[in-house]
């Protein structure tokens, strides 16, 4: 079924590393402006997801559609009127993931280059901004994460938790559509989790659309319109918080809230 008023849309993806299969035919849909909180053991296929929607990754089945665009796949029409699927060129890859903004645990920002530097680096070199409008932009954006005090700081000058917000400034640099976060706070001290939890929160209620790869069963809570439990490559269970973390139905699901909460 085609739901083309979904932000993403996966429709039966599976995903093989040679023998192994990791994604077993995922089936997700966000709409524009929710927040979708990606909870599962360690294996079960979430960053590969993540992967797969942002075009790192191939995979071998199924349809990923952002704003109804096929991901890393476009149709084409024959004469007899059959349609294949081929893959994208890089370029055309490369166009379709500058539209998204992704977050990993490890921030990897530029170590020789200031936070301010490190925000402007991808609007001036892709969005070919001058010099002073791409300053301007990434002095609001560091702003907006809290460091517009730290503007001249090097990465090894700034705590985990204020890098992995500059990257979270540096991905909003590029006027993302959408963002993914893989486990943004799984490198930091428990002290530094809540800044950047609370970034993240605030960039959900601006009505960014969000995926979010996270252990923070709290912030999966507060503020996932959609909680997706993943196991072993496959979507178990997805719904409303209260539900699939209150009241889950999946065996698996209830064992996995048993563990950690
Ligand atoms: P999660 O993020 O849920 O922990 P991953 O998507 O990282 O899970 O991994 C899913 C499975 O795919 C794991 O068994 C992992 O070892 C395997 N895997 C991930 N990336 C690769 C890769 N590049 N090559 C081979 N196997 C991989
Ligand atoms: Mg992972």
């Amino acid at each position: 079924m085609t739901d083309t008023t979904a932000k993403i849309q996966i429709d039966g993806v599976h995903k093989f590393f040679g023998e192994l299969h990791v994604l077993k035919g995922v089936d997700l849909h966000v709409e524009q402006g929710e927040v979708a909180v990606l909870l599962g053991p360690s294996g079960s296929g979430k960053s590969t997801l993540l992967r797969c929607v942002n075009g790192l990754e191939e995979f071998n089945a199924g349809r990923i559609r952002v704003d109804g665009e096929l991901v890393g796949l476009r149709e084409v029409t024959r004469r007899d009127g059959s349609v294949e699927l081929h893959r994208r060129t890089d370029a055309d890859i490369a166009r379709q993931r500058s539209r998204i903004g992704m977050v990993f645990q490890r921030f990897n920002l530029f170590p020789h280059q200031t936070a301010l530097g490190n925000v402007m680096e991808a609007p001036r070199k892709v969005h070919r901004l001058s010099r002073g409008e791409a300053e301007r932009r990434a002095r609001e954006l560091l702003e907006r994460v809290g460091l517009a005090d730290r503007a001249h700081h090097y990465p090894a000058q700034l705590s985990g938790g204020q890098q992995q917000r500059v990257a979270i400034a540096r991905a909003l640099a590029m006027e993302p559509e959408l963002m993914l976060f893989d486990e943004p706070t799984s490198a930091l001290d428990p002290e530094l989790v809540g800044e950047v939890l609370s970034v993240m929160k605030d960039l959900a209620a601006s009505g960014m659309t969000m995926v979010v790869v996270t252990h923070e069963v709290g912030f999966a809570r507060e503020v996932a319109d959609q909680v997706v439990f993943m196991d072993d490559g496959l979507v178990v269970e997805a719904g409303a918080p209260d539900q699939v973390i209150g009241d889950p139905r999946n065996p698996r699901t209830r064992e996995f809230f048993a563990k950690v909460l």
